[in-house]
């Protein structure tokens, strides 16, 4: 299997209704170099932890989820693993389900990379929540957390598409920890 199969998570969720439009599944890849302060999840970042698994087998999973609309790709930061989030995004964009990715980076500069595994994710995705996080411009909006950040349509499929209202989703895991998920509702 070559490298480009491989992935490496943070966390996934089969199904959610707070990381993007409709029910959705969502994968969290580990490592981001970016370090935005306030970041929401800091244990994302370092490049060692998390858990391999492979293209197919991510794939196979988003598959078995016949009734989601399509799958968010978060992070970490999705285009450090662009070539295997590729791979997983023509999977899924095959059998007719959406593609969201939040991205740390600004779209401007994702557009510009030489990295042919960052313009093959760009060419798989649907919508991207683009930009770093700024702690200091905050906004309430359904996917973006602060107001450099910017939606950018790369196809038709979610042009007036209902956003809102933002949510956040919170899990009991069997050992009893407590998981949450998606984006604080502001006061
Ligand atoms: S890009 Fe996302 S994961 Fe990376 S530091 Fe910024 S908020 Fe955290």
């Amino acid at each position: 299997m070559n490298k480009a199969s491989i992935l490496t998570l943070a966390a996934f969720l089969p199904r959610s209704r707070a990381n993007g439009p409709g029910l959705r599944s969502a994968l969290w890849v580990q490592g981001c170099t970016l370090r935005c302060e306030g970041c929401f999840n800091p244990d994302f970042q370092p490049f060692k932890g998390g858990y391999e698994t492979s293209v197919a087998e991510m794939v196979a999973l988003l598959l078995a989820q016949p009734d989601t609309e399509g799958v968010s790709f978060s992070g970490g930061e999705p285009f450090t693993q662009a070539a295997a989030l590729a791979e997983v995004a023509e999977a899924v964009r095959a059998a007719g389900k959406g593609v969201l990715i939040f991205t740390g980076h600004e779209a401007g500069m994702l557009r510009m990379s030489h990295n042919p595994g960052v313009q093959r994710l760009l060419a798989a995705a649907d919508l991207l929540a683009a930009g770093p996080y700024r702690r200091d411009l905050p906004q309430s909006h359904p996917l973006l957390a602060s107001t450099n950040q910017e939606l950018v349509y790369l196809t038709r499929r979610y042009r007036g598409v209902e956003l809102g209202p933002r949510r956040s989703e919170f899990r009991i895991g069997t050992a009893g920890m407590v998981s949450a998920t998606g984006f604080p509702v502001a006061p």
